[in-house]
């Protein structure tokens, strides 16, 4: 049996009752053969592949709460400190019902292979809590917040673990765990990014994901002598991600025409109004019905459905396995000839060998939205050097980033016999460097 069947099965085996991890090892691995095989002798004898794919650290605690009704609730914190080959773990916190252990470790996972890609020295960890922020107070989730980081200070630090935001964790609530860490510690250091302008976080953070999936985007498009000028750009998801995307889909030109929640999603053909997206969401913690509400030409509809609507190019932003096999011919029955992850793993296996096989464009998430984990290193180096850049240079920093990763994963794709497989060249080009430094650093 192949070195990557053997641990294809190893970790099944060894980390059950974990789907989407296993299912983000082996598409990682899956894409990794060629690579794998032309050194297969050496990474068996190091163990290259067990030590991948098995976390530096796992941390669960125990997250208790008072609600606003005075009964105490308990919730499971998770820090997965998967690998620090190229520096200090770095990568999100999520808050949603849905996360357990093997959520977290899937991001963790996934986040190696981006942040090797930015080019930026980062090591990749994920962490978060079945804590859903909707429907609580403010003062509840400052609660929550500050009971979570009273556990995870102990395990982060500015060199050490930098946490940031993700689903269900904005400016708010990096706000209020910033606050717990520095009262505890007696540190005002850069230890979480996606920081308040005041009080040490960078322009262009809260933009930059949804940017730099767009700036990645055309990149694509130009290298197919295409641009996004007139083109109808479909966006699932309507929060930090999803805002910001259709935010830079438009200055570029396209026509953004729906966006959605988890519980349903609006078609605006004359194209979305986004100030009234930001009012709902990011002013009132709205629902995206509100918006056909408010605008006249706006239909909305409950329930799935978003990848049904006549688009050029598709942007998922919203959450793991939201676009399947049937979304996939769905798009592209409707013309449909892009599909740029903003969200993490938001394509299944399915619907990802659907899409390439018929020769639609396809940008892998770890790649196409790393212009976030980009631009926190960014805002980890402006604390270090105790001064901030304007939004223009982070902006200018993140374009190249993003151009730069393009380059990097066409290339990387072609030198291997895949030019277009943008999975496969994304996996071997962060593969490349996470395995030169493990190696390099011996058996640890
Ligand atoms: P937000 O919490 O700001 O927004 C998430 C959006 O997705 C909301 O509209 C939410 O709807 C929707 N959503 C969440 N879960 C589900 C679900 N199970 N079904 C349908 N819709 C859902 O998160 P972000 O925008 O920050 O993150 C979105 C995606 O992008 C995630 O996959 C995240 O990992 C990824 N990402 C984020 C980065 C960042 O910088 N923020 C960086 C890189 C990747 P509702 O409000 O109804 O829950």
């Amino acid at each position: 049996m192949s070195y990557v069947d053997e641990m294809i099965e190893r970790v099944v085996a060894k980390n059950p009752a974990e789907p989407e991890f296993h299912q983000a090892v082996k598409e990682v691995l899956n894409s990794l053969r060629p690579v794998i095989e032309k050194n297969e002798e050496l990474y068996r004898k190091e163990a290259l592949l067990e030590r991948l794919t098995e976390p530096e650290r796992i941390v669960s605690f125990r997250v208790p709460w008072v609600d606003d009704k005075g009964q105490v609730q308990v919730n499971r914190g998770y820090r997965v400190q998967f690998s620090s080959a190229i520096g200090p773990y770095k990568g999100g916190l999520r808050f949603h019902p849905s996360v357990y252990q093997g959520i977290i470790k899937f991001l963790g996972f996934e986040q190696i292979f981006k942040n090797a890609l930015t080019g930026l020295p980062i090591g990749g960890g994920k962490g978060g809590s079945d804590f859903d922020p909707k429907g609580k107070s403010d003062r509840e989730v400052m609660a929550f917040c500050q009971s979570f980081m009273t556990e995870l200070y102990r395990h982060i630090g500015a060199d050490v673990d930098v946490p940031a935001g993700d689903i269900g964790v904005g400016g708010r609530e990096i706000g209020y765990l910033y606050g717990q860490y520095k009262r505890i510690t007696g540190l005002y250091e850069g230890v979480l990014t996606g920081k308040g302008l005041t009080y040490g976080g960078s322009l262009a953070r809260t933009e930059a994901t949804g940017y730099g999936l767009v700036y990645i985007t055309d990149e694509l498009l130009k290298d197919h002598n295409m641009s996004l000028e007139g083109k109808t750009v479909v966006i699932s998801g309507s929060g930090n991600v999803a805002i910001y995307a259709a935010e830079k889909a438009q200055q570029l030109g396209a026509k953004v025409v729906s966006m959605s929640d988890s519980n349903g999603y609006v078609y605006d053909p004359e194209g979305i109004k986004l100030d009234i997206v930001k009012d709902i969401k990011e002013k009132r913690r709205g629902r995206i019905k509100e918006y056909a509400e408010a605008v006249p030409s706006a239909k909305y509809t409950e329930g799935k459905g978003v990848w049904t609507i006549p688009c050029d190019i598709a942007l998922p932003c919203a959450t793991q396995n939201e676009l399947n096999l049937e979304d996939a011919k769905a798009l592209k029955a409707n013309g449909c000839f892009a599909v740029c992850e903003g969200a993490n793993m938001p394509t299944t296996q399915e619907a990802t060998d659907f899409i390439q096989e018929s020769g639609m464009l396809f940008l892998p998430g770890k790649a196409s939205n790393a212009g976030g984990v980009a631009t926190s290193a960014l805002e980890m180096t402006q604390n270090s050097e105790r001064l901030s850049w304007t939004f223009e240079e982070v902006d200018a920093k993140l374009k190249g980033i993003m151009a730069n990763i393009y380059t990097q994963i066409s290339r990387a794709a072609k030198e291997y016999g895949h030019e277009g497989n943008y999975v496969m060249g994304a996996n071997i080009a962060a593969f490349a460097k996470v395995a030169e430094a493990m190696t390099a650093q011996g058996i640890v």
